[in-house]
């Protein structure tokens, strides 16, 4: 649970938000019901209800983009109808609504939410004891939903640097290490689930240090960044390509086994053997392959890859080698 509320920013938002309706309404709904006036009662009681669905749902289905836009929907014109209902003391409710908008809805969602709450609260004349007020009202209201847009705006493209930064390669752009492991636990789940074939080739450069000893890391750097941009050409879209380390890369195929993995694999090689150059001629590669075997760890994956990696170096590289599989099975290897 924690775990969730650290690593989705709108589903922590979402949670602070309902929680705190829950505990800063519910008194007042108690209150307006002893005290007769059932209207107040019963509208804050319907808020109640909208937000704690809200909460749950973003909880269960983990869907916080749709929840996020009804709780900022439902808050906005909650505060609105208490506004309406009770008057001068409901004004102040919008506050809070129009600072969490932007951080639960898109901007423009949430820009159109706060504007339209201000202006139909103008027209609440019952609401206000003199224009003053009411034009008090509306520009301290729009300055709270300025500074909102610019806090939230800031804390979004920041997030995603961040990301950026922590799931990048910044020499050649494809995915790191760490975001290899997030996606081959989302594929071998997803093989669990609906039975889809995965495949994963671990590449490895041959002979890569030379190049940097001869010709200078800027050259190597080159090479690494050429090699990227070639796997691109030559794998499909939904073929996804992450940097395991130095000049070795890992290449996850989902929906390919047989004689069609077989087709990309040596059709890659073929590509890389004719393209991929350095100054100082061709620049070969070895492939490990291996597939998802059924009930398999992601770790058993890649080490059988390695494996056949190794052995793929060992015949003398420019190699492929597919992982074995016996007939019981993929011999797993952790
Ligand atoms: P093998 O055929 O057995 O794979 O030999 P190799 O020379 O390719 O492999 P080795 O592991 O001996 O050397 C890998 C080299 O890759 C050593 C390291 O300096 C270089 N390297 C790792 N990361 C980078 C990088 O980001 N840029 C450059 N230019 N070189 C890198
Ligand atoms: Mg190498
Ligand atoms: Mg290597």
């Amino acid at each position: 649970m924690l775990y969730r509320l650290k690593n989705d920013f709108r589903l922590s938002i979402v949670t602070l938000l309902s929680v705190s309706a829950i505990i800063g309404i519910t008194p007042f709904a108690i209150m307006r019901f002893l005290d007769g006036n059932m209207v107040a009662g019963f509208i804050d009681f319907g808020i109640l209800s909208a937000v704690a669905s809200s909460l749950v749902y973003a909880w269960v289905t983990g869907d916080t983009y749709r929840s996020g836009m009804f709780l900022a929907f439902v808050s906005c014109s909650g505060a609105v109808v208490v506004a309406m209902a009770i008057g001068e003391e409901g004004l102040f409710w919008l506050y809070p609504c129009l600072v969490t908008t932007f951080f639960l809805a898109p901007s423009q969602v949430a820009a159109i939410l706060n504007l339209s709450s201000v202006l139909i609260m103008m027209t609440i004349e019952s609401a206000y004891s003199s224009s003053v007020q009411m034009w008090t009202f509306v520009i301290s209201a729009t300055i709270v939903s300025a500074c909102s847009y610019v806090f939230a705006r800031r804390n979004k493209d920041q997030r995603e640097r961040l990301e950026h930064l922590a799931t990048i390669d910044p020499l050649t752009g494809v995915k790191n290490r760490r975001s290899m492991d997030e996606e081959l636990d989302q594929a071998a789940a997803n093989a669990e689930r609906t039975g889809l074939p995965y495949a994963l080739i671990m590449l490895d450069l041959d002979h890569f240090k030379e190049i940097n000893d001869v010709y200078g890391h800027g050259v190597g750097d080159k090479v690494l960044r050429d090699l990227v941009g070639l796997i691109e050409d030559y794998t499909r879209l939904s073929d996804q390509l992450f940097r395991f380390g130095g000049e070795e890369f890992v290449l996850l195929l989902p929906g390919v086994d047989g004689e069609g993995l077989k087709m990309v694999v040596y059709n890659l090689q073929k590509e890389l053997r004719k393209r991929l150059k350095s100054p100082g001629g061709r620049v070969t590669s070895s492939f490990g392959v291996a597939m998802l075997c059924h009930g398999e760890s992601v770790t058993s994956w890649l080490a059988r890859a390695d494996q056949a990696l190794y052995k793929a170096k060992k015949s003398g590289r420019d190699q492929v080698v597919f992982a074995e599989v016996t007939d019981q099975g993929c011999v797993s290897l952790a």
